[in-house]
């Protein structure tokens, strides 16, 4: 599949004709760290920008605290459209959106892709297969620990992450964030 076929698929999903805006992605397409989050929420819906709301808002100042920016990191997600009322994404949308992340990830050639969150991490974890997604272990068994992994043909050192919007609403994850940093710092010698 190329790239323009893998838009048409994301297009082709009934979440993508009722979004207002197709959120593809943010920060510097050559970093060695791509973030994937899980979906576009109200806000980036609103201005086409990932993490825009108050889960970017936090991501941001995480970030800072451990010395990094937007330059260092891409960000994307696994559906490019916002699910209505933020429901969590299916399995057909996942199927049809995940594609276009596929040939994100090929045209940037990260070394580390950080998962944020369930989702995302179960997604690179089942090495994208969609049906074994949900026999895979939650991101409290798994943040910060480092798996090789080869996703669709690239091979990418995996680090799952808290989820910036778990964050806000338990402060005690704010330190294991920070120490899952030092690794991913330490594999791209950031
Ligand atoms: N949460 C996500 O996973 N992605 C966004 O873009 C915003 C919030």
């Amino acid at each position: 599949m190329d790239i323009k076929e893998a838009m048409e698929l994301t297009k082709n999903t009934e979440i993508c004709r009722n979004c207002k805006n197709i959120v593809i992605g943010k920060g510097n397409e050559h970093a060695k760290i791509l973030f994937v989050g899980e979906a576009p929420g109200a806000n980036e819906d609103e201005q086409g920008i990932p993490f825009v709301g108050a889960a970017g808002k936090n991501l941001d100042k995480l970030l800072a605290n451990v010395g990094l920016s937007l330059n260092d990191i891409y960000v994307a997600n696994i559906l490019k459209c916002r699910p209505p009322e933020n429901r969590n994404p299916s399995d057909d949308e996942i199927r049809a959106h995940t594609p276009w992340l596929i040939e994100q990830i090929k045209a940037m050639q990260p070394k580390v892709v950080c998962s944020l969150g369930n989702y995302s991490t179960k997604f690179f974890l089942s090495l994208g297969d969609v049906d074994k997604m949900k026999e895979q272990p939650g991101i409290t068994q798994v943040h910060g620990k480092v798996q090789n992994i080869e996703i669709f043909g690239t091979k990418v050192k995996l680090i799952p992450l808290f989820h910036p919007a778990a964050i806000i609403y338990n402060r005690k994850l704010i330190g294991d964030w920070e120490k899952d940093m030092e690794i991913v710092k330490k594999e791209c010698a950031l």
